[in-house]
């Protein structure tokens, strides 16, 4: 494919590149995007996932583990576009990958924690609102399946929700330093399966952009930075990603 070519001209002696991932990289690991044309907000409303909502209301939560039951993130295999990541960060030049994913495909294909910031957190790992304990996710979803339709912490009681950004809390504050320190030290970046358009995890590739290096977006369908990419490339991340870091290493 000639945008790939384009895409590894770009990326040529670039040897502290930045990934950036977003839904469209899990699609073809039967994880369902978001905004996409089937993603779940067309079928659900996110204002009723919020976290004053869920720590208000029980019948949010309930709502909620069922859907985490249902959703399939806890058994997602990793595919070739995860599998490519971890290729270009053995090659030694990828700086890390900063994703807005909270599906932990990343860490299944192997990526090393160190090489990894999740910007909206990790649905494997459950916390306690009340006293903090994690623990895995799957313990939890076990619980409901057994009948606890809101299951609470087993040490102190309080609530007990995934680890991951809702809708209208805060990212957490180490990982956005962490990414906002990376970006600042890449010489590219590639934006892989991200309309881009959610902020401030936008902000991140736009950093490395605005400073004047090469942006490489691949995904189907427009971005908000199209405009600013070196090279554009218009297919699934499966199929195109493994090809580019080929090209690459
Ligand atoms: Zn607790």
């Amino acid at each position: 494919m000639q945008s790939i070519e384009s895409a590894a001209v770009v990326l040529r002696g670039k040897e502290r590149i930045l990934v950036f991932t977003g839904a469209g990289i899990s699609t073809e690991s039967g994880i369902p995007d978001f905004r996409g044309r089937n993603g779940v907000w067309t079928r659900v409303d996110p204002a009723e996932f919020t976290i004053d909502k869920y720590l208000r209301n029980p019948d949010t939560r309930r709502r909620s583990w069922q859907m985490r039951l249902e959703s399939g993130t806890l058994t997602a295999k990793p595919n070739k576009a995860h599998r490519a990541v971890t290729r270009l960060w053995r090659s030694g030049r990828m700086l890390a990958c900063v994703t807005q994913n909270i599906d932990g495909l990343h860490q299944k294909a192997g990526l090393p924690t160190q090489a990894l910031v999740e910007l909206h957190g990790n649905a494997h790992v459950a916390r306690c609102v009340g006293c903090g304990d994690r623990q895995p996710t799957v313990d939890v979803v076990t619980r409901v399946q057994a009948g606890e339709d809101d299951p609470s912490c087993l040490l102190c009681g309080g609530i007990l929700k995934i680890d991951v950004v809702f809708f209208g809390e805060m990212l957490p504050p180490a990982a956005t330093d962490l990414a906002y320190a990376l970006a600042s030290q890449a010489d590219a970046v590639v934006a892989v399966g991200s309309t881009l358009s959610v902020f401030p995890a936008a902000q991140i590739p736009l950093e490395v952009a605005q400073a004047g290096h090469p942006l490489v977006i691949l995904n189907i369908g427009p971005t908000a930075f199209d405009d600013l990419a070196a090279a554009r490339i218009e297919a699934p991340a499966g199929k195109a990603l493994p090809a580019l870091v080929s090209a690459l290493t």
